[in-house]
């Protein structure tokens, strides 16, 4: 097979490394290192301040430094999650910046992969002479950017990636537009990185960015009800809310709530490793759920709303347990039978449905058809 030459284009809501973009920056990271390995020539265009980080210095020395990061200047979109459905348009964006540089460097690359959640790569595609693969990481969220997804389309179809389904179906199509058609390309982890740990300690684990949308008070309401202790992983991102969180607690509650911050693969699988269960208790339709495949690979069972990627995840009573949402009883329920989830079969899920190889194969088929242009027929 031919080697290629693939230019991603990361998240511009945050430099990589920063946690702001969420489980993308680790597909995105991923991606890479599983396209180097196989031999492709691979370049991310991201803000500035991007590391690929969170790895072991051996790891980064041999892969890592085989990926060009190309720092791009500008300001930070904001989150999508964080606007309304008429967000505005940001100028002088490093979203902006990036494909400026994609478009002067495009005859450099034969396939560039956008990762931005923005109607921006989109409407841009038609003007581009390198095809584009569009990596979409979250469900329907602006109106802006449905319609450019719609109207692209209608022009490359299947060039469009989904992470889940469930996540796919919240794009609804306008009366008399043809469905979109998706590549269901899931996600994955490099397993060797994650130990496997089958003597826990009693803590219940949460892992994300805290912010509304991924619902860390019904999780902390859940492991509050079973009186157990909680641990917090994740990038502090909406202050107030946090804020809000901690000053609603009781004593009683705080006293088994802790905030772990914000930390890199290594030392976040170390500790959710020794954690009894993940809860997984999001707000929204959740695209996947990155954490939810990094605590299976580590032995932890996952308690998560029936729900988006974490349903289509966890197999309900062999490696967690699913429960309807907002259903704190229910969360209680599963937590007291924890005890019946088999740590192993969790890792095991992981390794045979997770891994990069697996994963791998799906991305560069698709990349190979979109390049060969016989995605449409
Ligand atoms: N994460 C991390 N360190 C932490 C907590 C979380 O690196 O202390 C990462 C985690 O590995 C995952 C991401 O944050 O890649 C969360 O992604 P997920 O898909 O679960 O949710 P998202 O934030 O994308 O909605």
């Amino acid at each position: 097979m031919n080697s290629l030459r693939l230019l991603i284009l990361s998240t511009p809501v945050g430099p990589l490394g920063s946690g702001r973009g969420g489980g993308v920056e680790l597909t995105v990271a991923n991606l890479a290192r599983v396209m180097r390995q196989r031999g492709h020539r691979v370049a991310i265009a991201a803000p500035a301040g991007s590391v690929l980080s969170g790895q072991p210095a051996a790891r980064t020395d041999a892969l890592d430094c085989q990926i060009e990061i190309i720092q791009v200047s500008g300001s930070c979109q904001p989150t999508a999650q964080t606007q309304n459905r008429s967000a505005p348009v940001i100028v002088g964006s490093a979203l902006a910046n990036a494909w400026a540089y994609a478009r002067q460097a495009q005859a450099n690359y034969d396939l560039l992969i956008n990762f931005a959640y923005d109607w921006l790569p989109f409407y841009l595609t038609p003007f581009l002479t390198t095809p584009v693969a569009h990596f979409v990481s979250m469900g329907s969220l602006n109106d802006c950017l449905d319609e450019a997804i719609f109207q692209l389309s209608a022009q490359f179809p299947a060039t469009l990636g989904a992470y889940t389904r469930s996540q796919a179906d919240t794009f609804v199509s306008p009366t008399g537009t043809a469905p979109l058609r998706w590549q269901i390309l899931g996600s994955a982890i490099d397993i060797a990185q994650y130990d496997y740990c089958d003597r826990p300690g009693d803590s219940l684990a949460w892992v994300g960015r805290i912010s509304p949308e991924k619902g860390l008070t019904a999780a902390i309401a859940a492991a509050v009800a079973a009186n157990r202790p909680l641990k917090i992983f994740g990038k502090l991102e909406t202050t107030d809310y946090w804020q809000s969180i901690q000053q609603s607690l009781s004593a009683t509650a705080a006293a088994l709530i802790t905030y772990c911050g914000f930390l890199p693969t290594p030392q976040l699988q170390q500790a959710l490793g020794h954690c009894q269960a993940l809860l997984v208790t999001p707000q929204w339709v959740e695209a996947f759920g990155i954490g939810v495949i990094e605590a299976l690979a580590c032995g932890v069972p996952v308690i998560a709303y029936r729900r988006g990627g974490p349903a289509e995840i966890v197999c309900h009573g062999k490696t967690g347990w699913l429960v309807e949402p907002g259903d704190r009883a229910g969360m209680v329920a599963a937590i007291a039978q924890i005890e019946q989830i088999d740590r192993y079969a969790c890792r095991q899920q992981a390794e045979t449905m997770y891994s990069l190889a697996a994963w791998g194969d799906r991305c560069e088929q698709w990349f190979n058809q979109i390049i060969s242009g016989t995605i449409g027929s």
